[in-house]
């Protein structure tokens, strides 16, 4: 009985029977009219049942007036105060609680989902998958020459083009500093691919203000396509080394790692699929 009613307790803190306040007060009415008629019902039976006991110390008819006048609107009010005082309590904690989990899977800068969100949805996708990992080139130089709040700038712009090219079947995520991630199901490799070039080329093309005019930065990235039952940490670990050899390469550029799980980044390959 007490676990059946605390899981009932959470199962609403997932917004079951009290999603909005209105949900709260119709199903408070409805409750309390049911316990109204059980109380009354209970309360009538006690009557007849003393009554049959030659036990009713004061007349059977007068008695059955003051159940019906008293019993079912005392219980409704009763029960209706009550139901409503719980249920938009369990209300507002529900909304904490999504407004808690939103904020815990969200990267406070860009809006996007954070690593933690993403890794999650990266593992819980069954479908073919693919991983982009991006990285602002030389961005500790835009910090120092433009300041942390152009350089937070920069990371809030690139995030929302990237949110912008990849807007269906995509996840965009911040999964550190200025680095950036997107996994793609139910998409076509090439097509992915093809995107991933039109993002780095659109952030190449940005402008972002600065006091002394205005600067461009670059991108770079590491793509990768999941093989059946890779998770995560083995996947983001083939894209960040593609990633490595895109930098070390020149930057400005995204390498393809070779599906077969090798962990050596391939720009041949990149070109001939993406160009
Ligand atoms: P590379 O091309 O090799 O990636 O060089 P980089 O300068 O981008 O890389 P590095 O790792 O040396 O520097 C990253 C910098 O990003 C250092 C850190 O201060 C800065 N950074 C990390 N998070 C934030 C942030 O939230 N806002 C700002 N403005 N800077 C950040
Ligand atoms: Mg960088
Ligand atoms: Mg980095």
């Amino acid at each position: 009985m007490v676990s059946a009613i605390r899981r009932w307790i959470v199962d609403q803190l997932m917004f079951g029977e009290f999603a909005s306040y209105r949900d709260v007060c119709r199903k408070s009415v409805w409750v309390a009219f049911k316990v109204a008629m059980v109380a009354y019902g209970l309360n009538l039976c006690a009557h007849f049942l003393l009554y049959g006991f030659d036990l009713l110390p004061y007349r059977l008819g007068l008695a059955l007036i003051i159940a019906t006048v008293l019993t079912p609107p005392i219980t409704f009010i009763v029960s209706v105060t009550a139901y409503i005082a719980v249920g938009f309590a369990i209300h507002e904690l529900g909304v904490s609680r999504a407004e808690f989990e939103k904020l815990s899977r969200t990267d406070m800068l860009t809006g996007l989902a954070n690593r933690r969100a993403f890794l999650d949805q990266f593992d819980h996708c069954g479908q073919d998958k693919a991983m982009l990992v991006i990285d602002i080139d030389r961005f500790k130089t835009v910090n120092d020459t433009y300041g942390h709040t152009a350089g937070d700038e920069v990371i809030v712009k690139v995030g929302h083009m990237l949110a912008d090219v990849f807007p269906d079947r995509c996840l965009c995520a911040r999964i550190g500093g200025e680095e950036f991630a997107v996994f793609c199901w139910g998409m076509s490799f090439a097509e992915f691919a093809a995107l991933g070039e039109v993002a780095r080329r659109r952030i190449a093309g940005m402008q972002i203000e600065a006091n002394d005019g205005g600067f461009s930065v670059t991108v770079s990235g590491g793509l990768v396509r999941a093989l059946p039952e890779e998770q995560f940490g083995d996947v983001f670990f083939r894209a960040d080394k593609a990633l490595y050899a895109a930098k070390t390469d020149g930057r400005n550029q995204i390498v393809l790692c070779h599906e077969t799980g090798e962990d050596r980044g391939s720009k041949t390959e990149l070109k001939r699929k993406v160009a």
